[in-house]
């Protein structure tokens, strides 16, 4: 029996982000939140968030918070029964894959990602089969039956230490060309086959977009996703993983500070950070917007949408994500 949730629990919540949720749109939400709060004892959940989750998701409702790696990393130890991923689909897969005795629910199936669905199994079959004995490192945001073909997986987070840890001087990176022209710019002695399959959100930004708001403001820092294109790289000040903007926002505390991402993280930054303006070029992930406090409650209530993985595509692609958890970042 779920202990209900009480108004002070609700008005610490609050405290929390009162920041970027004006007090009227929390009413709305206050009571979302309180039936997910007493659903997640009901079921024995535990909610993971993606840091490109809204405030009322990330900072309200969830146990565990973080980019893809933090969030594979923490779902291989969940003990909970249930874990509902407030993520996109792959997000959901890898956390069935890691830890495959769990009821893992995507509270939204159209939370897809275009990098994901620019890459097929039989796509790398035939990179495979064009480059002999090459091996395949592939980035998270990628389907199972992917990962399954490949060889070892990165995030944004580890992508270098990943490509390095092969000491081979050939490699085929799947699918963003952006992350593979970036890991090759640190790494210019390993040849890389690269994949055309861009994040929908990130190739938005330009470098010109950049370069006006170094004018309009001048000395803040610029910290770009390495999912972007290289002329916006070519303006950061920092690139590197959502994690690691966000620590970089922490360890510095800029007076302002630009990111240059998906914008709901920049909410989710600022939460923390309170004392730093945020200054971001708004671009969101379509996907993750699928995501609300009203599918996680019927997510929850009706044990939907649960994410099957068949066995033999899990096996294969576990090893990927294992060889991948092994390597030091
Ligand atoms: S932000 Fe880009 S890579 Fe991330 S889920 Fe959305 S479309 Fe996919």
């Amino acid at each position: 029996m779920a202990t209900p949730t009480t108004a002070t629990q609700l008005d610490a919540i609050f405290d929390r982000v009162k920041r970027v949720i004006p007090p009227l749109e929390w009413e709305i939400q206050k009571p979302l939140v309180a039936r997910i709060l007493e659903l997640k004892q009901e079921r024995n959940a535990a909610i993971l968030a993606h840091t490109y989750q809204v405030p009322e998701i990330y900072h309200t409702i969830a146990d565990i918070q973080g980019d893809s790696l933090q969030l594979a990393r923490e779902a291989m130890d969940v003990s909970a029964d249930v874990i509902v991923m407030c993520g996109v689909r792959f997000m959901a897969e890898t956390a069935k894959i890691l830890n495959p005795s769990k009821t893992v629910l995507l509270p939204d199936l159209r939370a897809g990602c275009s990098m994901a669905n620019s890459i097929t199994a039989d796509d790398v079959r035939r990179l495979k089969a064009e480059n002999p004995g090459v091996p395949v490192v592939t980035y998270v945001n990628t389907n199972a039956d992917v990962k399954a073909e490949s060889d070892i997986c990165c995030t944004s987070s580890n992508a270098r230490q990943v490509v390095e840890s092969l000491g081979v001087d050939k490699i085929i990176f799947i699918p963003d060309p952006y992350l593979g022209k970036w890991v090759q710019s640190q790494l210019p002695h390993i040849q890389m086959v690269l994949w055309n399959g861009p994040c929908e959100v990130h190739i938005r930004f330009t470098g010109e977009q950049v370069r006006e708001l170094k004018q309009k403001y001048p000395g803040m820092p610029v910290l770009v996703h390495p999912e972007c294109p290289e002329d916006v790289i070519a303006e950061a000040d920092y690139t590197g993983s959502t994690s690691g903007m966000s620590r970089w926002v922490g360890d510095h505390k800029p007076a302002r500070v630009a990111l240059i991402t998906e914008c709901t993280m920049a909410d989710n930054v600022s939460v923390l950070n309170p004392g730093v303006e945020m200054i971001r070029p708004c671009n969101l992930c379509p996907h993750m917007q699928r995501i609300s406090l009203r599918s996680v409650v019927n997510s929850l209530e009706r044990m939907e949408h649960t994410i099957e993985i068949e066995e033999n595509i899990r096996v294969r692609a576990k090893q990927s994500l294992d060889r991948m958890l092994t390597v030091r970042i």
